[in-house]
Formats: C-alpha cells, structure tokens, sequence
C-alpha cells in the first residue's frame, strides 16, 4: 500500500511522512477513524514507508524488495493481528493469516462484519483473545528480520478482551527497540484509558464525497454521474461505496423514487399498483436500499425547506426534484414521509408482502400530496 494510492487524505500524510523524516515517530499510533474510512489504508502505507531502502519524499518507493514484500503483505517483520471467531483452543488468528491477506489486497477499505463473513462466522463475535496476546509477546521478543522496524499492526484493538488488552499494554509500556505498534480503531472509546494514554492519536476524518467519487472513478473506471450518486449514498464510508458497487442496479434509486412521487402526486393509481408489483420482485436488500434512499432525500428536502440548502451534497438530478418537491409538500408531510419509511423498512425486515407495503405508502402519499 502506498501513500499515492489513498484518495483525499492530504493533511494526515503530511503529519505521518513529516513524523519519520524528522525521526518524531511516536512507537505507537493509534489510528482512529470511522468505519470505512482510510484508517488501515494509512497504517499499511506508514508500514511500509518506514521499512522501504529507498524512500521518496512523498510516499515509499514501491519497488525496493521491502516495498514489494509489503506490498504482498508477506514482510517477515510485519505482523498483523486482527478479530477472529471459531476458533479452536490454543490457536490465534495466525490460523487465518492467508485469508487475511488476500482480504485486505482486494482492497483495505475493510468493515468486521465483512471479515467474519469472509470466514464464514457472520453470526458470531469477533475476538482477540489471550492466545493472542501470548503470541503478541512472542514474536515482539525476536529482533527485525530485515527492515529497520518490526510492525505490529492490530486490527480492531476495541475487540480485545482484558487479558489480551493488559498483554499489550505491558509491551506499549516497556516497547522493545524499533517497534512499531499500529493500532486501527474504529471505536476509540472502547479501548482501556491505559492504552490510549500510551499510544499517539491520529485522527483519520471519513472521506469526503469528492474523494469516493474520485476513489470510484479511478479504480472502478466508473463514469462521473454515477460515482457522484454512490458517493452521496455512502456518506463518507468508502467500504459502504464499495459494497453498493456490487450491489445490482445502484444507479437508478433516484429515478425510482422520482417516478413514484411523481405518480402520487398525479394519483395516477394503475402505475401506482404497477410500480408495487414491480417492487415486490426486487431482492430484500434492493427494497430496502430503495427505502434508504427516500429517506436521506426526504431528510435533505426537509433541510432545503428550513433554509439549510447550504449543507446539501446532492447531484444536480436530485437537486432539481428537491427544489420542485419543496414546493410541493409541507414540512409535516415530509416527516409523515419519513417516518412512514421507516416503518414500512421495519416491515420489510419482518418479511411483510412487500407489494402490500408499497402500495400502502403510495396511497399514504397520494392523500398527503393531495
Ligand atoms: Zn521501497
């Protein structure tokens, strides 16, 4: 991973490329960020800057037989130590090392719930457990191999329990020569005040929507229109843009809702019922994306109505429909919309007929709009 290849995070990677050229690197980071964000994507490029023979003054070389170690996420002195579930007695997630691996290189924008599915755990907990811990100690007790750093880096140190917790703590107190603790959290506040107090906060911002939407279009090759609407979908989680990416039809939510306010709005009721029956054949997912979607548009005309245009983030499509809808409907029917939404979401989670659930909305709308 290199710095170059994560997208808007400018003002971090000036603090960490100004931190090694300094030699002010703190031994241990903790990089704390929300989920979905550039928090790993940073921690493995800063793992692999400081271990690279020749580096640049922006980013490492990439080429140089550390960099290309790294880069395969095989270096002897990286050691990466991450949640697992299932596992048998005296084992650590070293069990799972490879699928790690191959997880984070298709791409580091990585959520728990993606991993313990990835494993085939998705109804369990993720753990790090005192097996770990042991075997934290253990490897921190051989000297670098090769690089000038050994890195350890710790996934989700949140999931810790207090054995494994305690473990690390008595290593980030006594740290072993050139070690690097690299802590990736996405929930800062639940780790021990110890730990945080031992470590060097870098606060990593979520991503912008011009940077998912650039991230989108240079490593997707998606076009501009269609990486906008993603980006505005996803709200700052670059792992959430990516999991819509995959995600059948994504592009046409706006579309939809359009065409189904239109039609209540007109009572044009035989499309009404046509649009519910082409709604019950969508997947559960989709219907609830579609739900989704409506309600963060219904949230932005509400923000339009109170003045606050100044704040929205929406393409031009959607900007159009908002400012045409503001004048439309009142601000309580907007949230009678949205609260509607909501349940009809809850419904569809309880596996009630969605064609019932629309067209029950839709008539809901039509009285509203009247
Ligand atoms: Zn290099």
């Amino acid at each position: 991973m290199q710095f170059s290849d994560i997208v808007g995070q400018d003002a971090v990677q000036q603090l960490l490329l100004r931190a090694v050229q300094t030699n002010h690197l703190a031994h241990a980071l903790l990089f704390d960020g929300p989920t979905g964000s550039a928090n790993l994507a940073l921690a493995l490029a800063l793992a692999q800057y400081v271990n690279c023979e020749d580096k640049q003054a922006t980013d490492s070389c990439g080429r140089c037989a550390s960099c290309v170690k790294m880069q395969k996420l095989v270096h002897p002195d990286l050691h990466l130590v991450f949640p697992v579930a299932n596992l048998a007695k005296g084992k650590t997630s070293e069990a799972y090392l490879t699928d790690f691996r191959k997880f984070l290189l298709e791409q580091p924008y990585r959520t728990l719930p993606d991993w313990l599915e990835t494993i085939g755990a998705d109804n369990k907990q993720g753990n790090i457990s005192a097996e770990e811990a042991r075997s934290i100690l253990q490897k921190l007790s051989l000297k670098a191999y090769e690089g000038p750093y050994k890195i350890m880096l710790i996934w989700l140190p949140e999931l810790m329990n207090v054995s494994s917790a305690n473990a690390l703590l008595k290593v980030l107190e006594e740290p072993p020569a050139k070690t690097l603790f690299l802590l990736v959290t996405n929930q800062a506040d639940k780790l021990l005040i110890t730990i945080l107090s031992r470590t060097q906060r870098v606060g990593v911002p979520a991503f912008t929507d011009d940077a998912i939407a650039t991230h989108l279009r240079q490593h997707l090759n998606l076009d501009e229109t269609t990486a906008r609407r993603i980006a505005y979908l996803a709200d700052g989680n670059l792992a959430e843009a990516l999991r819509l990416r995959t995600q059948e039809g994504t592009d046409d939510e706006h579309a939809w809702f359009a065409e189904w306010m239109r039609d209540c709005y007109r009572q044009d009721l035989a499309k009404l019922v046509k649009q519910a029956d082409q709604f019950d054949g969508f997947s559960k997912e989709k219907q609830k994306g579609l739900f989704d979607y409506s309600i963060r548009l219904c949230r932005d005309l509400f923000l339009w109505q109170q003045g606050a245009g100044a704040l929205l983030r929406l393409p031009d499509d959607e900007m159009a429909f908002v400012k045409n809808f503001a004048r439309v409907l009142t601000t309580a029917h907007v949230e009678r919309i949205v609260a509607d939404l909501n349940q009809a979401t809850y419904h569809i989670e309880r596996n009630a007929r969605a064609k019932m659930v629309m067209l029950d909305l839709s008539l809901t709308f039509t009285r509203l709009i009247k």
